[in-house]
């Protein structure tokens, strides 16, 4: 196997098992055995040869063509092996529940999940409080108090705890809300307003938008759409924050709306999921399967099956450390399939990330694997049994028996793609030559595709290494081949509305969400922002992040950390 430096830095930290003095006690490649023998093991309880699966298993992972999300690297095989990145669990106007929740999510945070959390249901600011006679302090307060835990526990824990906050448009503290990241930086949290259509229809309107106390469910008062929207705009072109969620859209192709509606999503926006939901993702490397200037669809759609197969045996071995979670998971078994590496798949193909071709085959790729994993998962019922709730489920309406709610989701791969050595998710590449620091070692990572191509066509030199260097983009170059600029555009030289068509172009082939940042340069006017996020909710995505470059960021976890 063959593993960066880098690569093996990152796993030597974080995912290899320790010994009590903290020292490793396996190397990469028993790390792969470890997690294949341990997922297989779910094959015995339908009976199946274990063996068979966890050659198959390793053979897929060992290769980088398939990682699944990091708690299943980090956990699998240990007494408690929580698998799943990906958590929503309800708050109601209770202290009781609110703490019942702190709890649940100091959990699931030391496991190495992330939580997302819908605040809407707690009375807003000022409003009485029966029990003690006094006054409420509102959602905003209590968001304070998650995020403080979060700094506790994430220093015992296995990773950066990852939280995401939300809520609805409608609710009295919606202002205090959206300027949070501007006072104060709640390091721990993303956040997002959950968008309704009927506010989307008074902001077209430059109508007036009422706000409910969810408590009393009385209209507390009536402020302009605009106002909120603009308010929204201000903050997330400061700070990147808050992102918005399009809450109907998302319950539009909610699978299983007879168990409940869905209010959240997990950190990263990546997976909606019910409240007590858990989801597990995994992502095949799309870089692994350019054959002679082609994709190989036919090794991609063995892989989509085999990986389908190993997040839906992840669920019965994993160890959930909510009850409630674990009922509503193997309820609904929801699955999260997606890829990494799509920038460099691009580059293989020589497609430019911005070009109408990559647009295309975006859509056919993603119809391609959700088909397959659709079909994975009907053959999983066939031989398992459809999952427990889908009676009364959109699947049991089309008549199609499936094993999983949901088979597919496009995530940040933050971690993972490092791992793998490839561009994380579906993201262009950020820069073409950067440095990295992970603990003590800072890493220089060039492009290794430029480098081939820059050798292959003769202007690679010192001096193209050095100005890349500087740069981190080919602009100015004036010795590299313009179609080759064209093949290699950063993040940056990719207009927002090229970005969001490529989101689409996912979002359309995925049961979930996709995951993506909106990556905008500096000089971004507040008005294109406004402009970026209405046509965001007008190309059907279930939401949208952006960040504008050098503005204040607070959490770390937005722009992909691995470009
Ligand atoms: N996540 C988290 N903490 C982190 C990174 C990720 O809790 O530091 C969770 C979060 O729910 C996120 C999901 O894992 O949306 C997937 O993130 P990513 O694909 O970057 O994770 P990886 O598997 O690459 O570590």
């Amino acid at each position: 196997m063959i593993f960066t430096d880098r690569a093996k830095t990152v796993l030597e930290i974080r995912y290899l098992l320790k010994n009590e003095k903290g020292e490793p006690i396996e190397n990469p490649e028993q790390l792969f055995q470890r997690v294949s023998s341990y997922i297989a093991q779910a094959e015995k309880i339908y009976k199946k040869n274990s063996f068979e699966w966890e050659e198959k298993f390793h053979e897929l992972i060992s290769s980088l063509r398939f990682l699944p999300n990091s708690p299943a690297l980090m956990n699998a095989g240990k007494p408690k092996a929580q698998l799943a990145a990906c958590f929503v669990l309800p708050i109601e106007d209770s202290i009781e529940s609110i703490f019942k929740t702190l709890k649940d999510a100091a959990l699931i945070l030391q496991s190495g999940g992330g939580t997302g959390f819908n605040f809407s249901s707690l009375r807003p600011k000022g409003d009485v409080v029966r029990s003690t006679g006094g006054v409420a302090s509102g959602p905003v307060s209590f968001m304070k108090i998650f995020d403080k835990a979060s700094d506790i526990i994430k220093q015992g824990g296995a990773r950066r705890g990852a939280n995401m906050g939300v809520l609805r448009v409608d609710h009295p503290d919606i202002f205090e809300f959206i300027r949070i990241k501007r006072i104060e930086s709640l390091s721990n949290f993303n956040i997002s307003v959950a968008v309704t259509d009927s506010f989307m229809e008074a902001l077209f309107k430059n109508d007036y938008f009422p706000l409910i106390n969810p408590r009393t469910k009385e209209v507390v008062r009536k402020v302009k759409a605009k106002d909120i929207f603009d308010e929204i705009v201000e903050s997330a072109w400061e700070t990147g924050d808050p992102g918005v969620i399009f809450i109907d859209t998302i319950n539009r192709s909610n699978p299983t709306p007879h168990i409940g509606q869905i209010d959240s999503t997990n950190p990263c926006g990546e997976q909606p999921l019910l409240p007590y939901e858990a989801c597990i993702l995994g992502s095949l490397n799309l870089s692994k399967y350019v054959k002679e200037g082609k994709i190989d669809f036919e090794r991609l759609e063995h892989d989509v099956k085999t990986a389908t197969r190993f997040l839906d045996d992840a669920i019965d071995v994993t160890h959930y450390p909510v009850p409630e979670v674990e009922k509503m998971h193997k309820g609904n078994r929801k699955i999260g399939l997606g890829i990494m590496g799509w920038a460099d798949c691009l580059v293989e193909l020589g497609i430019p990330y911005n070009h109408k071709k990559a647009l295309a085959l975006a859509e056919q790729v993603m119809q391609f694997i959700s088909e397959k994993s659709h079909k994975a998962s009907q053959e999983l019922a066939q031989e398992r049994g459809v999952f427990p709730n889908f009676k009364g489920s959109v699947w049991e309406k089309k008549g199609i028996p499936m094993r999983n709610a949901t088979t597919t989701t496009i995530a940040p791969t933050g971690t993972i793609s490092i791992i793998a050595d490839c561009s994380s998710g579906i993201e262009p590449y950020f820069l073409l030559a950067y440095k990295q620091r992970i603990l003590d070692t800072e890493f220089e990572i060039i492009n290794k595709y430029l480098i081939e191509i820059a050798q292959k066509q003769g202007f690679y030199s010192e001096d193209f290494i050095n100005q890349l260097r500087q740069k981190g983009t080919l602009r100015g170059m004036k010795e590299v081949p313009l179609r080759i600029k064209r093949l290699f555009k950063t993040a940056l030289e990719i207009t927002p509305e090229e970005h969001i068509q490529m989101q689409a172009s996912f979002q359309k082939y995925t049961d979930n969400a996709v995951s993506k940042t909106i990556n905008l340069s500096q000089r971004t006017r507040k008005e294109d922002v406004a402009r970026i996020f209405i046509l965001a909710y007008k190309k059907g995505l279930k939401g949208i992040t952006i960040f504008r470059y050098g503005s204040k960021r607070g959490t770390l976890l937005k722009i992909s950390d691995a470009h």
